[in-house]
């Protein structure tokens, strides 16, 4: 069993007279600025010179200044700029500007798990990763005054409070209040990985698209295909979330529960079991890591390429068309 804490564990007072810089202010990097700032915290927000993200923060009574004044300033620090750019950002400014027994905080494992970036053994390195994308987070923050649950590591820990720091943190933002569960940088790192490539984002997406295919190809209008694989998915996925797989099925008819019992698993078969585990074992080894840092470096043609190929595919084309007969959907069209 994993150690779960929460609000009772969590010492929020940790962090007074210090000051947070949160390294970033995209999805990951407001959400902690804000929520902490409203917790009553001392923040700071580190941006390159010219990032657009910079009005965005001061508007929000931020002060915002560079990633290196910041780190400077700081005693905690939480490197919330994307995966791919965290070795570059902490090799040239925050690296240079890290006092002894300061925290260096990350949002997912991926640097530090993969020796991307490799702290001196005089500063505490932890992890707050908190499970839900950062306006979610924010939202929940703000409208329900509810925590999103986190995932927490200690790396290093050279001042012997290290916990204690990442507790506060995971207060401030708010997690404490949903749970705090305690893990290591490479079980948040490779488990993140393989739940985003084989369930939350590629695997679902490539399930609802061929599927979608698939309706097409037989000649079933495309608008029809569209609702049926993927406009309906979240009304299930709502109900399992609330009540597990067993209410799901309790819900919908039996004939889809006999359906769902009979093909799902001739369509998700033992090959797919066997895909997902090359996956891991590309995450596991590495050569994922490795492979998404060369794209990186050499530029993204790869990776652009495939992103534009997929938002003109024909899913997205019908998609848009019947999210505008949809506004209480808040439809958000990205080109
Ligand atoms: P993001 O792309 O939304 O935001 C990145 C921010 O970093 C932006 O403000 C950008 O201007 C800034 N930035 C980019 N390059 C910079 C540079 N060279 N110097 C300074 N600032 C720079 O990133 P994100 O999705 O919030 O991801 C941040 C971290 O949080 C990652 O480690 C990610 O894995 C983790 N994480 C993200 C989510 C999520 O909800 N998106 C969830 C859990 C963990
Ligand atoms: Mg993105
Ligand atoms: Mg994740
Ligand atoms: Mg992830
Ligand atoms: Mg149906
Ligand atoms: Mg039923």
């Amino acid at each position: 069993m994993v150690n779960i804490y929460t609000e009772k564990d969590a010492n929020l007072s940790r962090l007074d007279g210090k000051t947070v810089g949160i390294i970033g202010y995209g999805s990951q990097g407001h959400a902690h600025a804000l929520n902490l700032y409203d917790s009553g915290v001392n923040v700071m927000v580190g941006l390159y010179e010219g990032s657009p993200s910079r009005e965005n923060a001061r508007n929000a009574g931020l002060t915002v200044d560079s990633v290196a004044e910041v780190t400077k300033a700081s005693d905690v620090i939480m490197v919330a700029v994307p995966d791919h750019v965290q070795k570059d950002v902490y090799r040239d400014e925050i690296q240079p500007n890290l006092g002894p027994g300061a925290a260096l905080m990350f949002a997912h494992g991926f640097t530090i798990h993969y020796g991307f970036v490799a702290p001196p053994p005089s500063v505490d390195v932890l992890m707050i990763a908190p499970k839900a994308p950062g306006h979610r987070m924010r939202e929940h923050f703000v409208q329900e005054g509810i925590g999103v649950p986190c995932l927490l590591a200690v790396h290093q820990d050279a001042t012997g409070n290290a916990k204690e720091i990442g507790l506060a943190y995971a207060a401030g933002i708010g997690c404490a209040k949903a749970g705090v569960l305690e893990t290591t940088f490479k079980d948040e790192t490779e488990s993140d990985l393989f739940g985003e490539q084989s369930v939350l984002c590629g695997g679902v997406t490539s399930l609802i698209n061929m599927a979608f295919e698939t309706l097409v190809e037989r000649g079933y209008p495309p608008e029809i295909a569209y609702f049926e694989c993927l406009h309906e998915l979240k009304m299930i996925v709502d109900l399992i979330q609330q009540g597990g797989f067993n209410y799901m099925r309790y819900s919908v008819s039996d004939t889809a529960e006999y359906g769902d019992l009979t093909r799902g698993n001739r369509v998700i078969d033992e090959n797919v079991r066997s895909n997902m585990h090359r996956v891991l074992d590309d995450i596991q080894s590495g050569a994922f890591a490795k492979e998404w840092m060369s794209e990186c470096d050499e530029g993204r043609h790869n990776f652009l390429r495939l992103r534009q190929e997929a938002r003109t595919s024909r899913i997205h084309e019908v998609g848009r068309g019947l999210r505008e007969i949809m506004p209480w959907l808040n439809p958000r069209e990205i080109e």
